[in-house]
């Protein structure tokens, strides 16, 4: 088994708030410059950025989990993956059918843009992407579930769009993979003032918005070789693997 460098939570140029130098293209080689093996693709509420930086970033051999970061209806932020296209188009059909009409202002939130590999733009989203969804917390985390997706809330050390600051506290029957904590904080740190994160894997990233902010908090997974199973697998702490937070 190996050491693997990952950076789980990069947000793109589809992201209202992402830096319009997030191509795919930038994302990509971006983090082959920071010796990144597997980056996460982690959009507010949509996926649409997924298949190309996958594609580029195979190229590279570096490896792609694919996702969302989705604001539930308490505005919790969570990231959601998947293992294949069909269950990543489900949920982005789950996605587009929670979201709620209500449109874009580019001028005020920012564009919401899908680009190709030359960065012309193959794609406008009009609806407000930083908008909650209709589904709850327990909800989504059921539908990423079902369809055999790896659900992690994110930034929970967050005064804003956390478990923490907007459930109040961590939920008994709780069911994630992992929790987050952003790179304003340590696992140690924060545990230390709320111990009953303990019982979960915790990993950091970066939570990246613009290109240099990209693998400045990672997570090291040790892995028999980057694949979502082998994650998965690492995060339950299966047969010697397991994840290193610096
Ligand atoms: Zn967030
Ligand atoms: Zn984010």
């Amino acid at each position: 088994m190996n050491f693997f460098r990952a950076d789980l939570h990069i947000h793109t140029v589809l992201s209202p708030c992402g830096d319009l130098e997030m191509s795919p293209v930038n994302i990509v080689s971006e983090a082959t410059m920071k010796g990144l093996d597997i980056i996460g693709i982690t959009d507010h509420n949509t996926t649409r950025h997924c298949e190309l930086i996958n594609k580029l970033a195979a190229e590279k051999g570096i490896f792609v989990m694919q996702g969302a970061e989705v604001t539930t209806k308490e505005e919790v932020h969570c990231l959601a993956f998947f293992e294949n296209t069909d269950a990543l188009k489900k949920f982005q059909e789950f996605l587009d059918h929670n979201l709620p009409e209500i449109m874009n202002d580019p001028a005020k939130f920012g564009y919401q843009v899908q680009v190709d590999e030359n960065d012309n733009v193959v794609y406008e989203e009009k609806k407000l992407l930083i908008n909650a969804i209709s589904k709850s917390f327990e909800e989504t985390e059921a539908f990423t579930h079902s369809m055999n997706g790896i659900f992690i809330p994110a930034h929970i050390n967050r005064k804003k769009n956390s478990i923490y600051s907007q459930l109040g506290l961590l939920p008994g029957n709780l069911n994630a993979d992992a929790l987050e904590v952003s790179k304003a904080t340590t696992p140690e740190q924060f545990a230390s003032i709320h111990p009953e994160i303990n019982g979960f894997p915790l990993i950091r990233n970066s939570d990246a918005h613009w290109p240099g902010d990209i693998g400045t908090a990672f997570t090291v997974f040790f892995l028999k070789k980057p694949s979502f199973a082998e994650i998965r697998l690492a995060l339950k702490g299966d047969n010697g693997r397991k994840i290193i937070v610096e």
